[in-house]
């Protein structure tokens, strides 16, 4: 098949962005080593932005959305993939500054890819996705500062959105007990059926506090809020414990922040970003995914799509209204 299907984002004259699924041919694909005939990818932030104006992410139209993508090597150039691997790929700034997974073809350099591990399909390994990946990774950062099972419960704010709830998902199944902020109340059985233990409505920590310190709550935190709400959190958090900061869905600043649970209390604030971190990190993450990821919950987030449902939904999620996980079918 030397054309295939993709969702192309034009740009007019007049600077306006259009997305449509058109025909594309395989010679426009990118330089890159390896070939992937791609089979799911999902719906990120980042993406909702791509779909539409680009937010500055975009460089050059025509443009093919999808920051993510899961399929199986179709030609490779480089002696670690060959045709049939299963491959996963996040980050890198594909689908941004070079073309992405919303199409049935993609070519990328081999170095981006992290080969599938033992334990999950294509379909799963998006139903995780970035957001998951990221999950995974404040997980393990939070454990490598000494996060442990039994120390009390760990927030995660968010909880509804796609890092929140894969974040609920494997904390619960690693045996903490998991305090999950929303601000849908009508998620909290979904939280709850995640494993989260307690909900918290996100008024509950929208406000700052001038208080320099607040009773100790958490044992650890996932947040992918920032604003109003992670001011508030460190205060909160137990003596000694660690909070992972990953998103800005509240905004960009720590509104409130003050430096005394930093010095009072020795919390820890980990910054955690998925998009340019170390092959073998990544292939760490991957693999503790397959391990403590229960499937079984993993699939009821996963919410199906098609390649022409992204571009509502990818301005549903520029406004908080995605939940779970989005699994772009691009072959349907
Ligand atoms: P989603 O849109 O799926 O989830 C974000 C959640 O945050 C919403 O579902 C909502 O949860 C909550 N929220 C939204 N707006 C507000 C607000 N104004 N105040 C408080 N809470 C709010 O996004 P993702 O989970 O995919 O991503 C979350 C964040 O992480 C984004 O900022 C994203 O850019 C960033 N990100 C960072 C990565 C990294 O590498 N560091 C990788 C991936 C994402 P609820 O309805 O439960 O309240």
């Amino acid at each position: 098949m030397s054309y295939f299907n993709a969702m192309l984002v034009e740009k007019n004259d007049e600077g306006k962005t259009n997305a449509s699924i058109q025909q594309v041919s395989k010679a426009d694909l990118p330089e890159g080593e390896v070939t992937v005939s791609v089979e799911y990818s999902t719906v990120n932030y980042k993406d909702g932005l791509c779909i539409g104006p680009g937010g500055g992410l975009v460089r050059t139209y025509p443009h093919v959305p999808g920051i993510d993508f899961a399929g199986t090597v179709e030609e490779s150039s480089d002696d670690r993939y060959k045709p049939g691997d299963k491959v996963v790929l996040t980050g890198w700034r594909v689908g941004e500054n070079r073309w992405g997974g919303y199409a049935q073809k993609a070519r990328v350099p081999a170095d981006f890819l992290v080969p599938l591990p033992e334990g999950l399909n294509t379909r799963q390994a998006m139903a995780v996705g970035t957001a998951g990946l990221t999950s995974m990774l404040s997980v393990m950062a939070l454990e490598d500062h000494g996060l442990k099972r039994g120390d009390g419960p760990v927030l995660v704010t968010g909880a509804a959105g796609g890092v929140g709830s894969v974040a609920v998902a494997l904390l619960s199944k690693l045996g903490h007990e998991v305090a999950a902020v929303t601000g849908r109340a009508d998620q909290a059985d979904y939280l709850t059926s995640l494993g989260a233990t307690e909900i918290i409505p996100r008024d509950e920590l929208s406000e700052t506090s001038r208080k320099p310190l607040e009773a100790e709550r958490w044992a650890g935190c996932v947040d992918a809020v920032a604003g109003a709400m992670l001011g508030r959190v460190l205060k909160q958090m137990k003596y000694g414990t660690s909070v992972a900061a990953i998103g800005l869905a509240g905004g960009a600043a720590i509104d409130g922040a003050l430096i005394t649970p930093f010095i009072l209390r020795g919390v820890n604030l980990l910054g955690i970003d998925s998009v340019m971190q170390p092959f073998t990190n990544r292939q760490r993450a991957w693999a503790r995914i397959a391990q403590d990821l229960p499937m079984d919950r993993l699939e009821s987030m996963i919410q199906p799509a098609t390649l022409s449902d992204l571009p509502k939904l990818g301005a549903d999620i520029l406004k908080g209204q995605v939940k779970g996980r989005v699994v772009v079918d691009v072959n349907a």
